[in-house]
């Protein structure tokens, strides 16, 4: 008999008491950041896929980048808002966009996701890394007011091997 029957709540009560369970014994243990700057002035964005742990896999640590996620880890125009915020006020001047093999908007299109979600939505589906990520990086490189960004680096997680393949790279000259 699964939690939730045994204690008569459904299974995503059960969940949530999990999760509230569980930050009990996070919040005696944490760190205190005082400082909403990212130290190392960055931001990361990336795919919402489960299997990306981002802050091991760039060995990153608590406060010190930001990190926007979305389906596809595609630069959105949400994604442009947080960076907007992260750079014009948050003091980031470097952004890694960071997609990655095995995604569920690789290989994809958009009429094949509208009929599996019901959802007449554009979903930034992605054919090509490469191509993706400098369509991506060129975003971020030529909206006016991200204009602090000084470097934009894409790159691609294989969740295979945990390895990052470093794909493209913009710095701003002058
Ligand atoms: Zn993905």
């Amino acid at each position: 008999m699964s939690k939730a029957a045994e204690t008569g709540e459904s299974a995503g009560m059960t969940e949530i008491a999990d999760l509230l369970a569980a930050n009990r014994g996070y919040a005696d243990a944490r760190a205190n950041i005082d400082d909403p700057r990212p130290s190392r002035r960055l931001a990361v964005v990336t795919c919402m896929d489960a299997r990306i742990d981002v802050f091991a896999v760039l060995g990153l640590h608590l406060g010190e980048a930001h990190v926007i996620r979305n389906a596809g880890g595609r630069v959105t125009d949400d994604v442009l808002r947080s960076l907007a915020l992260s750079t014009g006020v948050l003091g980031v001047d470097t952004a890694v966009v960071m997609q990655h093999t095995r995604c569920g908007l690789a290989g994809v299109t958009d009429d094949e996701l509208r009929a599996l979600t019901g959802a007449d939505l554009g979903f930034l589906p992605i054919d090509d890394h490469a191509a993706a990520l400098r369509e991506d990086v060129d975003v971020l490189a030529r909206t006016p007011y991200l204009s602090r960004l000084r470097l934009v680096a894409g790159v691609v997680y294989d969740v295979e091997s945990g390895r990052l393949e470093d794909v493209v790279r913009w710095t701003r000259s002058g």
